[in-house]
């Protein structure tokens, strides 16, 4: 049994529902549907989710939303009447925002897309629509209670057996709406997943799966054809946009591969994301390269202490319990002998850089200390690459022979991550470098 979410621009409008439709039918063994609601059509157009959220804050300053909601129930109309639905759909939006007032919760307008869209999907695909009130139980802390949600899931999917959900919230055992942060449909469809022990997860997207690195830098990348979590936890923490960490909590834990697919183009592969991969394919195996990622706006302080020897860890510990108080998250320590560095995201210092530079240079133990900003950096990310030698001398001779200068290296204890650090106006350049000598 396979559970399918369909993300907002898989179902913005009737095409997009045919797609759906195609998708799912297909396989008979796709039996769970979880619906985002309706995103973009095109670029400059606007989420169903945004709308509401921007009703919710007119009600909050009492001023008419009449021409927010006729566009909402213009969206959920051009969806019914293209494929002649029964499900009143206009009738619904209206019994929806007949109790509204501003006592009424963000989250419970909010997640009004969702239920909408669930509602006709399921008439289109001839499933049952099963409310996720009636299953995703939050505690009052906020939190999902697994064992009552996926009890109620399971015995929702004895009676109905093909089910549309909708994405994205949940209820407190009041009844009362509470959503995930926003793009959390993704995460209600890994706990459906995770609850019915699906077979796989796919998160239908428009995208053909994670790309090896950002198309805006290189341009028609590789797609990343399996990655495994740890891998892309690390290409997710250095900036690339996938799926939130949530979202793949719930099924790592059940060992349930997720497959990232594309609507538009369903006979496209995506990515699988997995635990772990008993066979590697021969490809993968030559490329050794999962993915490139990487961030700008970092920046370092250097520390100098002639002779620093026995005391090293002593003063190490002072410096960082100054960051500790700044509360700067450090990124990277890299050290050599009299000397060692704190490397870390330059957002977090801004106005306090001079109480902290001031405060580490009043500080007896340390000679010398100064800081660079504008550093980037960049991950080189491969389980293929752990306990295998040569790979950093590939990289360090990649970025060497076009002239870029490393500011600092670091390698992940299990060697699946290797990440450099350069001046910020390398950064395009060697994210290229990198993926032309590794990846092309
Ligand atoms: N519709 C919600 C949002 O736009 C949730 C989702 O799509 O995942 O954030």
């Amino acid at each position: 049994m396979k559970v399918l979410k369909f993300g907002g621009s898989s179902v913005a409008d009737s095409s997009q529902f045919a797609k759906v439709k195609g998708i799912v039918e297909s396989d008979p063994s796709r039996e769970v549907v979880v619906v985002s609601a309706p995103g973009k059509r095109f670029s400059g157009d606007n989420k169903i989710t945004d709308l509401l959220y921007l009703i919710h804050a007119h009600i909050k300053y009492g001023v008419a939303y009449d021409n927010i909601l006729s566009m909402i129930k213009e969206r959920f109309e051009e969806i019914r009447e293209s494929f002649g639905l029964e499900t009143d759909i206009g009738q619904i939006i209206d019994d929806a925002f007949a109790g509204v007032d501003k006592k009424t919760s963000a989250d419970f307008i909010a997640s009004r897309g969702e239920y909408f869209c669930a509602r006709l999907m399921a008439e289109y695909l001839g499933f049952s629509f099963v409310d996720s009130t009636e299953w995703l139980v939050f505690d009052y802390n906020g939190k999902v209670d697994n064992k009552k949600s996926e009890k109620k899931l399971r015995e929702l999917k004895e009676i109905y057996e093909k089910i549309v959900t909708p994405g994205f919230y949940g209820a407190y055992p009041s009844g009362e709406i509470k959503v995930f942060p926003r793009g959390g449909s993704d995460i209600t469809g890994s706990l459906v997943a995770a609850y019915l022990s699906a077979e796989i997860y796919e998160n239908w997207t428009d995208v053909s799966g994670i790309l090896m690195v950002d198309p805006r830098i290189v341009s028609d990348p590789k797609t990343i054809a399996r990655v495994t979590y740890d891998e892309l936890r690390e290409l997710s923490y250095m900036g690339a946009s996938v799926l939130h960490e949530d979202t793949v909590f719930p099924v790592r834990i059940k060992d349930i591969p997720v497959n990232i697919r594309n609507t538009n183009a369903p006979d496209d592969p995506g990515t699988i994301i997995c635990e772990s991969f008993d066979d590697e394919l021969a490809e993968e195996h030559e490329r050794f390269i999962t993915g490139i990622t990487g961030k700008r706006n970092f920046s370092i302080i250097n520390i100098y202490k002639n002779k620093i020897g026995e005391n090293k860890i002593r003063l190490l510990r002072q410096v960082l319990e100054v960051f500790d108080r700044y509360d700067i998250p450090v990124e990277q320590v890299p050290s050599g002998i009299d000397s060692f560095s704190v490397v870390f995201p330059t957002s977090s210092l801004t106005s306090r850089k001079y109480d902290l530079m001031h405060e580490l240079t009043e500080n007896e133990n340390i000679d010398n200390c100064e800081l660079t900003e504008g550093i980037s950096l960049i991950a080189i990310v491969g389980r293929q690459m752990a306990y295998r030698t040569g790979v950093s001398g590939k990289i360090f001779k990649a970025l060497g022979d076009n002239k870029i200068n490393i500011r600092t290296i670091e390698q992940g204890a299990d060697e699946i991550n290797i990440m450099v650090g350069v001046y910020d106006k390398d950064f395009e350049k060697a994210v290229r470098v990198l993926y032309d000598s590794f990846a092309r």
